[in-house]
């Protein structure tokens, strides 16, 4: 087995897993430093033991895949990573809006996140970093972005266009979290609420409204805020009147987001079918913080399946010329 290509797998179904970073960083460190050793250096067990960036158990991945096996921890990682059932609308899925780069908090250069959906086989990934005021998880200033943009334009290909994106922050007021000129070079803008989940619902709604009303919104990323489980604990999310935030996304042809992430499963099952009676579009995105977690669109695809959301009004089950028709609406 190719060494490399073990060490990318084991990141990949790492992340999938949602493991703590470090975990799978260790393996795509190993990855590129092995990429750019000399086969010499690589062939050799005492050189590449010492190399810097190759530890004990990336070191015994790279030498059984060597020797023709598959490494015993790709092999125990392929039995036990959880594999979510596929729905039939997963089929049906051709691309992702919501995804990060190291360039915010994600864990990769944008050009893995990119290899990974072309492996998936998506017509189209958003890169969808965080807005300046997020500054824990480095939010990208004006400037950043439009660095960002110069990189972006260069990726795309035949088979998978990579779009321009962002995921804005929504200030206590509803104005969203970048200048206006670049949200309008983008092709596609998800807002999400970060700050205050915790607002007078009147305030909430409000808040809400104002964002889905802006022009540049395409999307209403992860709408509560909740979190269900995982290593963040747990939180209950926003309170709003969400009648009048789905009848705001359907008056102005916001998709209204299923997140992907286990941890979120937002929106919950009773505000789905709201927004359903609403006449609202969705979108399923992964959210995705590392390659590997593009993979989570399985479980998006499953809750909407089972919460009956036809793919006709699933954006993400759009070819690209007609998702861009849908965002420069
Ligand atoms: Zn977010
Ligand atoms: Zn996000």
């Amino acid at each position: 087995m190719d060494p490399l290509d073990a060490l990318t797998e084991i990141a990949f179904l790492l992340e999938r897993d949602r493991a703590i970073r470090y975990k799978s960083k260790a393996f795509r460190t190993a990855g590129e430093v092995l990429a750019g050793l000399d086969p010499a250096v690589a062939a050799d067990p005492v050189r590449l033991k010492n190399t810097k960036g190759i530890g004990d158990t990336t070191y015994k991945v790279i030498r059984q895949a060597q020797g023709g096996e598959v490494p015993e921890y790709l092999a125990k990682l392929r039995e036990t990573s959880s594999v979510a059932a596929k729905s039939e609308l997963r089929a049906k899925l051709k691309g992702d809006l919501h995804a990060h780069s190291e360039w915010s908090d994600g864990l990769t250069p944008v050009e893995l996140m990119v290899d990974a959906a072309r492996r998936l086989g998506h017509e189209y990934l958003a890169i969808t970093d965080h807005s300046p005021r997020l500054t824990i998880a480095r939010g990208l200033s004006a400037e950043r972005l439009e660095q960002q943009l110069e990189l972006v334009a260069t990726l795309s290909d035949d088979k998978l266009r990579v779009l321009s994106g962002i995921e804005v922050d929504i200030h206590d007021d509803g104005e969203l979290d970048q200048t206006d000129d670049l949200l309008g070079r983008l092709d596609v803008v998800v807002a999400s609420v970060h700050s205050k989940l915790k607002m007078d619902a009147r305030q909430m709604t409000r808040r809400m409204v104002a964002a889905v009303s802006n022009p540049h919104t395409d999307v209403l990323g992860h709408i509560t805020g909740r979190l269900v489980e995982g290593s963040r604990g747990t939180r209950p999310g926003a309170e709003f009147d969400a009648k009048a935030v789905f009848a705001a996304c359907a008056a102005n042809g916001v998709a209204v987001e299923v997140n992907s992430r286990p941890e979120r499963q937002d929106p919950p099952d009773d505000l789905i079918q709201l927004a359903l009676d609403a006449g609202c579009l969705f979108s399923i995105d992964s959210d995705a913080h590392a390659p590997g977690q593009l993979g989570l669109l399985d479980y998006g695809a499953e809750r909407a399946e089972k919460n009956g959301i036809p793919a006709e009004r699933i954006v993400t089950t759009y070819p690209v010329e007609q998702l861009l028709a849908w965002t420069n609406r």
